[in-house]
């Protein structure tokens, strides 16, 4: 039942993109050729690499193939509709403010109000209960109050824990990797990590571990070993960004205010096949449940436009690092995350098949990374093109953590550009790489074992 939450939960942490990946493009062959056809609809020639969708630049035929179907329904338009709407001035406000505003605007503070209203309510469940307890001692009452703390566990916040089916590195483990992270953070006035996760996603992401809430930077090999050193600077500085913000503290009250209203919508639910007293109950209920879901999908809703407004400011972030150069092409490659998907789902793919022929020996795993940054590299300029078009045609969607990639560029490259304040020399790089190799060798292999 908390599933869906918390999902949304985990995105709310900060992770660096969350558009669904687009079925259209999947690259299949890494043999580059050209395919030359006259546009169905105007008639103009187009070149297409053969990997990619066909589309024509003139007049948009078949820029997005996988478009899907336009809302229908009054509730579903009117979400869309204002989704748009909030996704504009959101835009608006971003870019003609160019200094990082304060860090939270009034829909932030009402979502944090309406959290920690939430949370209030769980406290004084525990209060209530221990009062009860205590003090109708000899009368009936301490049942109720035991009821009152039963509920109110169940309605406590969670904290995560460190991950335990991926590699975890500690300083000791990487000191140029965390020195690297220290020394971004400290750019923006904020500390480094505690323990950084090593996964083989197409994403990077920052969130909180613990009672003590220590810090644990997630960072997907797919992503990062595309990257030039410069864009991988501006990828921490994103990410180091929504520390700097606070975006992570805000999600995880957020978070657990969602999960306790789940909780407290499941403890509401009527009984199914009700007997009279119980049919009684679930009338009873009706109204406080409709209350908690009516606080739940504005608290939603909220959330997910306080989140857009921090990746915003993650970027700004991620220029100031990284250079405005080196983020506008991290976001680039963000454009085209899934033909990275295929083609590690290829490299499975062709490990499986390998494996139930005659096995080979070879260690299929070696050189995925720079088999993938090779065909990452070898992305023409059209698809680019294309997928900026099709984020465009998307537009601002519902239920998205992040705003819409193009705008996100497009911001970055309406402000006036920034040089890197941090950099990363051949020496420094190489050091990373070496120190980094054992991780980069173990995630590959899952890769290659579809793990
Ligand atoms: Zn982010
Ligand atoms: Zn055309």
């Amino acid at each position: 039942m908390t599933g869906e939450h918390e999902r949304t939960y985990a995105a709310h942490l900060g992770g660096l993109r969350s558009e669904p990946w687009d079925e259209g493009t999947s690259a299949v062959l890494d043999t580059v050729e050209q395919h030359v056809q006259a546009c169905p609809q105007c008639g103009v020639e187009i070149r297409t690499d053969h990997r990619f969708v066909a589309w024509c630049a003139a007049c948009d035929w078949n820029v997005n193939p996988g478009q899907p179907e336009p809302p229908t329904g009054r509730l579903e338009v009117l979400r869309h509709r204002l989704a748009r709407q909030h996704g504009e001035t959101l835009l608006a406000e971003v870019t003609t403010d160019g200094t990082l505003r304060p860090r939270r605007d009034a829909v932030g503070v009402l979502a944090l109000a309406l959290a920690l209203a939430v949370h209030g309510t769980t406290a004084a469940l525990l209060v209530g209960g221990l009062l009860l307890v205590v003090l109708g001692w000899g009368s009936a009452l301490p049942l109720l109050g035991a009821l009152s703390l039963l509920v109110a566990w169940s309605l406590r916040p969670r904290f995560a824990r460190l991950p335990e089916d991926e590699p975890v590195l500690r300083r000791a483990d990487a000191p140029e990797l965390f020195a690297l992270v220290d020394e971004i953070a400290g750019t923006m006035g904020t500390t480094g990590v505690h323990a950084v996760s090593i996964t083989a996603e197409y994403n990077a992401s920052v969130s909180t571990y613990g009672l003590r809430r220590r810090r644990l930077l997630s960072i997907g090999l797919g992503l990062w070993e595309t990257l030039t050193a410069e864009q991988r600077i501006a990828l921490l500085g994103h990410e180091l960004g929504h520390y700097a913000n606070g975006d992570t503290r805000h999600g995880l009250i957020i978070g657990n205010a969602l999960r306790s209203l789940d909780t407290w919508r499941y403890l509401l639910s009527p009984v199914e096949h009700p007997t009279l007293v119980e049919a009684a109950l679930n009338a009873l209920y009706l109204l406080p449940r409709s209350a908690v879901t009516g606080v739940l999908m504005t608290l939603d809703h909220l959330s997910l436009r306080a989140t857009q407004r921090g990746e915003y400011l993650a970027d700004t972030f991620a220029a100031r690092c990284g250079s405005t150069e080196a983020a506008v092409g991290m976001m680039d490659r963000l454009l085209v995350a899934d033909s990275a998907a295929a083609t590690l789902l290829r490299e499975s793919n062709s490990r499986q098949t390998r494996r139930a022929g005659a096995p080979t020996g070879s260690e299929a795993w070696s050189g995925l990374w720079e088999r993938l940054a090779a065909h990452m590299d070898s992305i023409p300029e059209s698809e680019h093109e294309r997928q900026r078009r099709c984020s465009a045609l998307r537009g601002h969607s519902v239920d998205s953590t992040h705003p819409p990639t193009h705008l996100r560029r497009a911001r970055l490259l309406t402000a006036a550009a920034l040089p890197a304040a941090v950099t990363m020399d051949t020496a420094r790089s190489t050091a990373l790489r070496a120190e980094l190799k054992e991780t980069r060798d173990e995630v590959a292999r899952r890769v290659m074992d579809g793990r």
